[in-house]
Formats: structure tokens, sequence, C-alpha cells
């Protein structure tokens, strides 16, 4: 059904816009700005008035609310959130000035960091809503807290299938991603893949952290036996109501957040525009403000950071106006009040590529700690906490899209050739631990299965319970990340051992507690205290290291001149020969095709994937049917096509010729018109079939007899050609230009049958 027709009397749209409706975008829901629901992004009149009175040392007024009318959420951030010290400058500046200390590059990022540290939610929310799209790019840029951009995963599968869940971890730590998250769609599987991911990444990468999002009892459980080593699903809310209904408190979350802590388990919570507005306890107020109190309620909780822009409430903020917007001005408040931004671009919020990228493409650009905080990198259909924004579908264009801008958007482009080896060994690695354990039995063919797997389809129908009975018993039986590792080394896998085993030392030390903490891959925690970003402006900040940015430059699709020359090589045949010296012939049937001088010699496959010689035969073919007498000769001294033609043409006993370049191109000339004109053009090569040859070949036999023929048009195409095909064009006229030679003559070919 037409997506956009509300009613069946509705008068039927005209074509344009029936063309319209059909187009992804509008598979998409959008919505109006309605203040009751709190559909609405950036301020509604119900967002209260900034404003702070300290009493003695104690807030007695926040944001337009007296203490004794403070919900749960205001006597928490009043107690816990506000730096008293620094409140009454920070509030006494205006919103202007404010928001101008977030762009101006002459004020250090500590200068903004201390300033908010002073303002309640309404007055951060009320200064970031000030910032346009740009200025948001640069805020992000500058306030950050790590130095250097990362990225976070998902990994999962349908089946919880440990060996394809250990090979995609093992691929996904290969493309760079530094936080892998998993879950499932059965619950009780959850502490077989938090192994599997464990022993994965660990093929891929040192410290590579791992979370196993699931229930919280479960999660915080596998956190204390180091099965995982990061945690950030505990959701915050921006009203009292909706805490409530999920049966917590912001003391209740704090808890939790303490309890990871206590354990050197990395921690961040999750909120996000939407979560109020779907559970209908929006209280109608905007989504920046509500999103600006959980920022406040995280930086009193004394979490690490805060996974936030929309999240799964990223498409009700894509729905309004400015929502987009929205969902970004809520990592810079993050980033502002000094924590760690794991900023969205998770759920996929839209069904249009074009929308999809627009939002995510301004973080991107500005580097954040994790641009995405959950990249899925698995198939869409694997995703178990649904599709994300971007998913194994869109690797190579990330990987693109960082090269395009020179930017560094956390990952690279994974060896194709060590893809298989790494793989195989996380399978093997998986299985031989499950075995070891006592876990399970996995067969050769069960591990085949998942290194070749792009997804869970591909590995067949397994027993589902051989999973569930591999949780079971590492539940029940209280197993560690310490058995993991001692596995491991039994098992022979001494690298990955030590590397699971580093993991714990690591939590022991705790330095990866620190705000925006990663490990690189030798181990060295990079941190808002070891890696702060000092983004100055033009000239300062974060530049990827040369050889980082060769791995950004360097995508497997690159192709130079000698690739072209090996693939032409390949098709190299004795079919076109050399006769002589090409003479002008005199007889008035005859029709000459003139060949570009590295045809038969470096060039023998045009961008269509034709034969040249296979083009030729079509054209003579054609030739032939009209009754003409046709010759080919090749021209040695341009490779200019209309010179290539007319040089035919005036060989010709007709007047008239044909030209064909390497690549395709070919047109049909006459000895009397000038260089550049001709009779008929085919000009995109790529998209020109043999029965379109034969008709060129066809009409230049007509043209010969004087006749005037329908003249042979390019065929219909939607395509990027010349995005596909400019490279190997450039190629092959380097390879025609090389045997170019200006002193000789035309030589005359002839064409094996
Ligand atoms: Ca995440």
């Amino acid at each position: 059904m037409d997506p956009l027709t509300t009613g069946t009397d509705a008068p039927r749209p005209v074509g344009r816009i029936r063309f319209m409706n059909e187009q992804r975008v509008n598979l998409d829901g959008f919505a109006h700005e309605d203040v009751e629901l709190g559909l609405v992004a950036l301020s509604s009149p119900a967002d209260p008035e900034p404003s702070l009175v300290v009493r003695d040392g104690k807030v007695v007024e926040m944001d337009g609310r007296a203490a004794e009318d403070f919900d749960v959420l205001d006597a928490y951030i009043a107690n816990h959130g506000i730096d008293l010290s620094v409140a009454e400058e920070a509030m006494a500046l205006d919103d202007v000035t404010l928001a101008r200390l977030f762009v101006d590059f002459a004020v250090p990022r500590d200068e903004v960091v201390r300033l908010v540290a002073g303002t309640t939610p309404a007055k951060l929310a009320r200064v970031v809503a000030m910032l346009r799209p740009a200025e948001l790019t640069i805020a992000m840029t500058k306030l950050r807290a790590r130095r250097t951009p990362s990225n976070q995963a998902h990994v999962t599968n349908r089946l919880d299938d440990p060996l394809l869940l250990a090979a995609d971890a093992a691929t996904a730590a290969a493309y760079g991603f530094r936080e892998l998250e998993t879950t499932v769609p059965v619950l009780a599987d959850a502490p077989s893949n938090a192994v599997a991911v464990t022993v994965g990444a660990a093929v891929g990468s040192p410290g590579v952290l791992v979370q196993c999002s699931v229930e919280e009892a479960m999660e915080l459980e596998m956190g204390m036996r180091g099965l995982v080593s990061y945690a950030e699903t505990v959701s915050l809310y921006g009203t009292e109501s909706v805490f409530v209904d999920g049966d917590d408190t912001p003391y209740s979350k704090a808890f939790l957040s303490s309890a990871y802590a206590s354990r050197g388990v990395k921690m961040r919570v999750s909120s996000g525009a939407g979560a109020e507005v779907l559970m209908g306890g929006a209280e109608r107020c905007s989504m920046l403000y509500l999103e600006s109190r959980c920022v406040s309620l995280a930086r009193a909780m004394g979490v690490q950071g805060v996974q936030n822009g929309g999240i799964d409430g990223a498409s009700v903020a894509g729905a309004v106006p400015a929502g987009v917007r929205e969902l970004m001005a809520e990592n810079v408040m993050v980033m502002a009040r000094n924590l760690e931004s794991c900023s969205g671009n998770d759920a996929l919020m839209s069904e249009s590529h074009v929308r999809r990228t627009s939002r995510t493409l301004p973080i991107m650009l500005a580097g954040s700690d994790f641009i995405c905080s959950g990249f899925g990198s698995i198939q869409r259909y694997d995703n178990m906490f649904g599709p994300s924004q971007w998913n194994a579908e869109d690797l190579d264009d990330w990987l693109v899209m960082q090269r395009d801008w020179g930017i560094d958007g956390g990952l690279r482009t994974a060896d194709p050739q060590d893809m298989e080896r790494l793989r195989r060994r996380a399978a093997e690695a998986v299985r031989d631990v499950y075995a070891w354990l006592g876990l399970a039995d996995f067969t050769d063919e069960h591990v085949e299965l998942a290194v070749d797997a792009v997804g869970s389809k591909d590995l067949g129908d397994p027993d589902p319970m051989v999973v569930l009975g591999a949780a079971q018993a590492i539940r029940t039986s209280g197993l560690g990340s310490l058995e993991v590792a001692r596995a491991l080394l039994e098992c022979g896998y001494h690298v990955e051992a030590e590397r699971v085993l580093e993991m714990l030392v690591a939590r022991v030390h705790g330095d990866h507690l620190q705000t925006a903490a990663i490990f690189d891959e030798s181990m060295q925690v990079l941190s808002l205290v070891t890696d702060p970003n000092d983004y100055a402006g033009p000239g300062t900040g974060y530049e990827p290291t040369p050889a980082r940015q060769r791995e950004i430059h360097a995508i497997r699709q690159a192709r130079g001149v000698e690739d072209l020359r090996k693939d032409q090589e390949g098709f190299a045949s004795d079919a076109l020969r050399v006769v002589g010296p090409a003479a002008p012939g005199s007889d008035p049937r005859e029709v000459v095709v003139g060949v570009s001088p590295g045809v038969g010699r470096t060039v023998w496959r045009t961008l269509s994937g034709l034969l040249v010689v296979d083009v030729l035969r079509e054209l003579l073919a054609g030739l032939e049917e009209e009754g003409c007498r046709p010759r080919v000769v090749r021209v040695n001294r341009t490779l200019d096509l209309g010179m290539v033609g007319l040089t035919a043409a005036r060989l010709a006993g007709s007047g008239i010729g044909i030209g064909l370049q390497g690549k395709g191109t070919a047109l049909i000339h006459r000895r009397d018109l000038p260089p550049l004109a001709n009779l008929e053009l085919y000009s995109v090569a790529p998209v020109v079939t043999p029965d379109l040859y034969r008709l060129l070949g066809s009409n230049a036999g007509r043209h010969a007899k004087g006749a005037t023929p329908v003249p042979a048009r390019n065929p219909y195409t939607d395509e990027a050609i010349e995005a596909r095909y400019h490279t190997s064009v450039i190629a092959l006229i380097a390879l025609e230009r090389s045997c170019v030679d200006p002193q000789a003559g035309p030589e005359e070919l002839e064409v094996a049958p």
C-alpha cells in the first residue's frame, strides 16, 4: 500500500508524488511536535527556567523548584551533582556567553568543564540547545574526554552459537573495535555468550573490553566472575515516574554501579531521548531537558560515562523537528560534564541510507570516545539488539567514509587473507575450551561452517540445547575468566590465555576505571588522564599517526595501473594478428574499423567485460549484414577516439569508418567531418551490449550506402557509472598511452574468426 495514503477516498496523487511516496525515507514514521506527549526535541514551554539558590552550602532551589518540592532526581542531583564552588559563577553567565565558550578555541576544554560542573540541568540544556549543528561538531571535537576516538561493536547471533560468536568477535577486533557488546535472544544462554566473545576477542587483539548486556542480576554476576570487563546498560530516566515504573530509583542504580566498579569492571550508564515519551512519562518536557537531568544524575552517581544519543528511543527523536540535532546535543552534554561519551548511532533510526548517514556523519567527523555505541559488526538479521544504525553490511562504507574525509572513525581494514586464520583460531579455541571444561562438544564440520559463515543462517540447524547446557554448566560451576584462561593455556592457546589474564590483572590495577578509558593494542590505557583531548583549534588535538593514517587510507578496494595491467594480461590472446601497414582502399562498399593503439597489446577487455575481439566480431557481422566489406586497422599515432574514427574513415573506400577504443567507447565517422564531429556515438562503454555493437556495425554499413539509419542510442542507466569506472578508465588510458607512437602509421589487423 502507498505509505502516505491516509484514506480510501483520498484523490490519487500525480505520478511525481506517487514516485516519491515509494522512496525508502517514507517507510519512516514522522510525528507532529506535541508538547503534551513530550514529542518535542530541544525546548518545551514546560521546561523550567534555570535557577539555583544555595544557602549554607545546601541547594534550596534548583530550576524553579524549592527543595521541599524536589522529586528524587532533583534531590540526588542537588545533593551530589553540582559543584557548588563554581555554581554561582556559572549560573550567573548568560546562555550566549556560556554557549560561546563551548566553541571558542581560545578557551580550553578544562575551563568549560569547570564551569559546566556548576550548572543545573535546565541551564546546560538551554545552552547546548543554542548550538547550531556545525557548532555542535566543533564542541564535540573540543569537549570529548579522550583524544583518540574509538568505536564499539555488537557481536551477537540469533542462535547464540559460541563458535560463530567467537569468530565474529575476532573479526570485530581485527577491524579495530575496542569494545564488544553481546546479548542473547535466550537469557539463560548469556554466560556462554560471554565466554565465547571473550575468547574470540582475545584471538583478535589484546585489550578488547567485552560486555554481555542482559538482566541486571545475571550481568552483575558475570562481571563479578570476570566473564565480562565492562557494563553500560544500567538505564537512567529523566522523570521520577518512569524510574518508579521501572521499579528503580537513582539510588538503586548508583548502588549497582558501585558494585561493578568495586570489582574493577568499567561502568557507564545508558539514557537518551525517547524513553520517557515511549513510557508516557515525559511530563510535557523537552527531550533535551529530560536527558540533561539523566546526564546530571550520571555525574552525580560518579559513573565513568554515558551511552546516550537516543539509543532505543533514537527514532522517537528522529520523528520530530530538530530531533537528530537533539541526539547530538545529548552527547555534547555528557562531554561537557567530563564523562565518557558513547554517542549513540546504535539502534537503526531510519530505513533511509541518506538519513542514517546524515544522523551519524557530524559525530564521525567530530570524533567521539565511541562514535557508535553499538555498530552491528554482524549482519542485520543476527543483531539481537535489533538492527544497528551501521551493520556488517556497511563496514566497507564506513572505512571508505573514513578515507574520504581523512578522519579516524575507529576502524581499519582487516586483512582479508588473515580473516580466515583468525576466524578459524577463534572457533577452534572455543571448541577446545568448551571440550576441556566439559561444557560441550562441537564437530569439525561445525567449526568449518562457523569459519566461513556470513551469519547464523549459514550454520545449518545446530541443536539449541547444546548452548543452553553449556551456559548452565558455566553458571552452576562458578567458572570465571581465570578458568577460561587456564583452559586456553591447557589447550595450547598461550597468547590468548595471556590476553584473558592481562584483563584480570588490569582489573586489579583499575587504571581503566578512569574516565573514557580503553586499552590500545599494547595494553596501554588511553583515558582522560593518559590521553586527554587537547584540541584548541586548527593544528591541535588528535591527528592520526602516520601509521594509523596509512591504515585509514589502505582500503582493500584501491587499485592502480599495475593491477589493471595484470587483469588485462589475463585476457591476452592471439586472436588479433598484424597483417602489415594499412593503405587507403577504393571499394565504395569498404568500411574500416579503427582501433586504438593499446588494443591487442596492453588492452584486451572493454569496461563492459566483453573482449575487444568479440566487440570487433559484432561490428564486422553488422557490416557484413549490410553487404559491406569490413577491414580492421590499428591507429598507432593517437588514442583520441575522434581521430581514430576519422583515420579509419579516411582509409575506407566508402569514406565511413568506425572508431573503437579499448575501453569500448565507439563511434561512426565520415572522412569529410571535423575530428570532433561524428555520426553516432556510444559514450557509456560499460553498458554497451553485443547487440548494440552489432547495430552500430549495421548503421555504419547503411551510412556507407548513403542511407540515413535510425541512430543507435546509449542504453538507459541510473548507475554511478563514473564512480565505478573512472579509476579503470584512467588506468586503461595509461595502458593505451604507453602504446602511442606519433611516428607510426596505421597497421592492418586480422581478427581470428
Ligand atoms: Ca552499546
